[in-house]
């Protein structure tokens, strides 16, 4: 595991086997709440494609201002919100995943989600959750106020409601109005909290532009995903017969 920053402390379950040995949600919180203390699993859904700081900021955020004891990302296997465009390939985002939050003690990724099959539905991911961890882990969704605009649309987004808390962040260019609270109201009976979230203007949609037009994404995200966005030759424009080296990340 990597060396802990400075000024924190363990997590609760940080490197703990699982109590059958084998991780079944995530290797670094497999037995969150095995000792039978309150815990909070923060959950960070999405495609991921490619993972940003936008993501990992929030995360961190809702860590500390909401007490979680760990968060895990999951990205989507099967996106049902983004069949309009090729999603890049599962292990890719995975990969890109794992490279991002590997320096922090209090982040890891899942395959479930990918693990799964199929198209991808939160409240599958969520009761997959509740299943493993035991009543006194509280899993905690975080979403940005864009995803949480089509809370409604969500599959049974009333049992969504009974399995977690929602954490609902703002995003810049979509602040948590009421008629977003009004929204959340009446697709269930969320536990809600909210989150004004450090405004920062970035998306996987302007990475992967950039990358495709050859311009940096230096500081969008962590060095290691841009690394592996190059090394791969992701998102860069598939070259014509005849023309030289595509787009690469820079
Ligand atoms: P894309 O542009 O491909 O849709 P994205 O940047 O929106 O990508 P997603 O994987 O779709 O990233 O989002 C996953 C989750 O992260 C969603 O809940 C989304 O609202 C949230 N999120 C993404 N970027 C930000 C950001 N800059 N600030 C706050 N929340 C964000
Ligand atoms: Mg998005």
């Amino acid at each position: 595991m990597a060396a802990l920053e400075e000024g924190t402390a363990a997590p609760q379950a940080a490197g703990a086997a699982a109590p059958e040995g084998k991780p079944v949600v995530c290797t670094r919180f497999d037995s969150l709440g095995a000792d039978g203390r309150s815990a909070r699993l923060g959950i960070m859904g999405g495609t991921f494609d490619p993972i940003h700081i936008g993501h990992l900021a929030v995360a961190e955020q809702a860590r500390e201002e909401m007490g979680l004891d760990a968060v895990v990302f999951i990205p989507a296997g099967n996106p049902v919100f983004k069949r309009d465009r090729a999603v890049t390939p599962a292990a890719d985002r995975l990969e890109m995943c794992r490279l991002a939050v590997e320096s922090n003690p209090f982040f890891d990724v899942s395959s479930i989600e990918i693990d799964r099959g199929g198209d991808t539905y939160t409240v599958d991911t969520l009761r997959q959750l509740r299943a493993h961890y035991p009543s006194n882990v509280e899993l905690c969704f975080i979403t940005g106020a864009d995803a949480v605009a089509s809370i409604v649309k969500w599959r049974e987004s009333a049992a969504i409601a009974g399995l977690a808390r929602l954490i609902a962040v703002t995003r810049p260019g979509f602040p948590l109005t009421c008629a977003t609270r009004d929204q959340i109201a009446e697709a269930g009976r969320f536990d809600v909290s909210y989150m004004q979230a450090t405004a920062l203007s970035v998306s996987s949609s302007d990475l992967r532009a950039r990358v495709a037009s050859g311009r940096s994404i230096r500081y969008l995200t962590m060095a290691r995903v841009r690394d592996y966005i190059q090394e791969r030759g992701l998102y860069a424009p598939v070259p014509e017969a005849g023309e030289g080296k595509g787009a690469s990340a820079r």
